[in-house]
């Protein structure tokens, strides 16, 4: 038997009756054995759905007694056989063996997976294994069916995919949590104690990991009118959360000839598209996550495609929640940032789906945002929803010289630093917007799951970097 991609079948394509009443070939890794006097049933996984397939060895089958023997747990193999009608099984469809073979062991008792369900914790430490399981199968899958939506989305709306850079030697927000990127000799310097001298550093000066690929976005923006990143982002968050990672991936789009509204018609468009996307073509990972992760889930979602988004002031909001008679652990007054709590309470209780907060006081949002006419507030717009809080963050971007300047002034930044970003403003410029979505947010959102370590493949956050 060989590997051939026209031969063999996926599991998915089989469950769904390609290939029926055909002999085809089907690889895996065994998921359970049973025997009977007569017959072994071994249940096939191969990752392409949470379904297994059934591999049934009869009496008269050709393979031999010491090779069922072991098709343990967690062994790969493979199985040609024909592809039937399962009468009256759980399943549709089930295959009858009449070759297969181990192609690598796994002793079952050895195998750190066993059939019992195991914690999060103890599956994060083995993340080169937790990829076989159920739910991290379905995380895996739904993360690929939400970026394949993302950029569907993008594309039927004139989009450009952009690839922002990774290293970058601007600070998006100049809001700190940077990681440094140096070919400095650090254990050498730290022994002598000397003063760093950039000029020996790769870029001879100062690097990090980027933040955002806002600004990015933004030059191509002022070019191609419509472009998107989707790319990994850094943060150096020294905190120990569930919302936190130190290695997330973004999703940025940047728009020309737009405003504030035009950003919010997007944003909402396209949350629309992608619990749309999950519920249509993962549904059957969807159920899992509903059944076991987080009960009501499906129900949430699809309230949530049936409500209107609710668009309030900053002001508004704050005034709601001091009007809501409510104790909150952080009183809400004018000048703070919307707590997590706030956040719940306008989500949940007063509009009991999702709210699209604008126009925030300048202090508290970045120095690229649109002053109002007031000088008090910007073109802000954060997009909460139920359960979660802020999923979306975006503006409409400063497009006037003068007041740029002055922002980033205020700021206490550099604007030598940002000589090419204020060209921007200099050169044709443009009311432009765009808005940042978490990728891990969305994903830990539509799955249920509670930590956002168990919805990325591989997370890196403070004190941990493994595999
Ligand atoms: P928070 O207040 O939760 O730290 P933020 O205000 O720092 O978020 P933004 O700078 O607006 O977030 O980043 C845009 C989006 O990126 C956020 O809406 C969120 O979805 C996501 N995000 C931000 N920080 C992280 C992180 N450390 N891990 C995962 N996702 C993140
Ligand atoms: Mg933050």
């Amino acid at each position: 038997m060989q590997f051939s991609f026209e031969t063999t079948v996926r599991i998915v394509d089989a469950l769904a009756g390609k290939g029926l009443g055909e002999e085809i070939a089907v690889h895996g890794w065994v998921r359970t054995r049973r025997s009977s006097k007569s017959v072994t049933f071994v249940e096939l996984n191969d990752g392409s759905c949470m379904s297994s397939l059934q591999i049934i060895f009869d009496a008269d089958s050709p393979v031999a007694a010491d090779e069922l023997e072991r098709m343990q747990t967690g062994a790969s193999m493979e199985a040609r056989g024909t592809l039937s009608e399962s009468p009256g099984g759980r399943q549709s469809v089930e295959l009858r063996a009449t070759e297969a073979r181990v192609i690598g062991e796994a002793s079952a008792d050895r195998y750190p997976l066993q059939k019992k369900r195991h914690s999060f914790e103890y599956l994060r430490e083995i993340a080169h294994l937790r990829a076989r399981t159920n739910t991290f199968g379905a995380i895996a899958r739904l993360r690929n069916t939400l970026s394949m939506a993302t950029h569907r989305f993008f594309q039927d709306y004139g989009f450009y995919s952009l690839h922002s850079p990774i290293i970058t030697a601007s600070d998006a927000e100049g809001a700190g949590e940077l990681f440094q990127v140096t070919t400095l000799p650090l254990d050498e310097l730290a022994a002598a104690e000397t003063q760093l001298d950039y000029s020996r550093d790769f870029f001879a000066k100062p690097a990090y990991l980027t933040v955002s690929g806002q600004l990015n976005a933004e030059i191509y923006a002022c070019a191609l009118e419509r472009v998107y990143t989707f790319g990994p982002t850094f943060r150096a968050e020294n905190s120990n959360t569930t919302r936190h990672l130190a290695e997330f991936w973004m999703i940025e789009p940047e728009m020309a000839f737009c405003d504030l509204d035009g950003n919010i018609e997007i944003a909402e468009r396209y949350l629309r598209r992608l619990i749309e996307a999950a519920l249509r073509e993962s549904s059957e990972d969807m159920q899992f996550f509903d059944k076991r992760i987080r009960p009501g889930l499906l129900n949430e979602l699809e309230h949530l495609l049936a409500s209107d988004f609710t668009r309030i002031t900053y002001r508004e909001a704050i005034e709601a929640l001091q009007r809501s008679g409510k104790e909150f652990e952080f009183t809400p007054s004018w000048g703070a940032d919307l707590q997590s709590e706030h956040e719940r309470y306008l989500t949940e209780e007063l509009y009991n789906g999702p709210v699209i907060v604008t126009d925030y006081p300048k202090e508290i949002k970045a120095f690229y945002m649109k002053l109002n006419p007031d000088g008090e507030t910007v073109r802000a717009m954060d997009v909460l929803v139920p359960y979660l809080g802020e999923i979306i963050g975006g503006s409409q971007r400063e497009d006037d010289l003068e007041l740029l300047k002055r922002r980033i002034d205020e700021a206490g930044l550099d604007r030598e630093a940002y000589w090419w970003y204020l060209d921007l403003r200099r050169f044709g410029t443009v009311p432009h917007s765009g808005f940042g979505l978490g990728f891990e947010r969305l994903v830990r959102y539509l799955s249920g799951m509670q930590n956002i370590r168990d919805v990325i493949p591989f997370p890196r956050t403070v004190r941990s970097a493994e595999f």
